[in-house]
């Protein structure tokens, strides 16, 4: 299916562009007249997707973190985060709630966050060439809406 709009930001995986990055994304989505509840949605599966870039991808140095985000006419959105870092060597694993290489500071929950928020999660990754997160979300029609 062709989009019916897209479009397409790269950051340094600075954490002050974790919230640049949700922003960007409640403020493409805001063309389907979303409700509150499906924008905070958004914005938090996107706000766990691009932390993971900024913490697990480039550990201990900055890189560059691609959010692309596409729009199609059944009004689903999709937003894929892309890095080109140290990738994950089993993401079956890394998918599962609690499962952590961060250490104490985090809980392991990004993923599952992320599943639950959105109507489905794709992940791809090669160790040491980096990850792509797909997500996609169905924003509800409403009666009166532009749409
Ligand atoms: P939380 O999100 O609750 O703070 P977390 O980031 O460890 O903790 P998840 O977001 O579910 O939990 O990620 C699980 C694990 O998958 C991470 O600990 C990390 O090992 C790996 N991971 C996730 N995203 C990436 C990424 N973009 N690059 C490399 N590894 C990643
Ligand atoms: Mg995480």
């Amino acid at each position: 299916m062709k989009p019916m709009n897209e479009a397409t930001v790269i950051f340094l995986s600075r954490s002050a562009n974790e919230g640049f990055a949700r922003t960007t994304a409640a403020c493409f989505a805001a063309q389907l007249d979303p409700t509150l509840e499906e924008i905070n949605d958004i914005k938090t599966a996107v706000s766990e997707g691009v932390t993971n870039c900024i913490v697990h991808a480039y550990p201990d140095k900055l890189g560059l973190v691609q959010m692309r985000l596409r729009l199609f006419e059944d009004h689903t959105l999709e937003i894929q985060i892309k890095d080109k870092g140290v990738g994950i060597s089993d993401v079956e694993q890394a998918r599962r709630p609690m499962f952590t290489t961060g250490g104490e500071e985090r809980s392991g929950m990004g993923f599952t966050i992320m599943e639950s928020f959105m109507d489905g999660v794709k992940v791809r990754s090669t160790p040491g060439k980096g990850t792509v997160v797909t997500m996609r979300r169905r924003i509800s029609r409403r009666l009166g809406g532009a749409q």
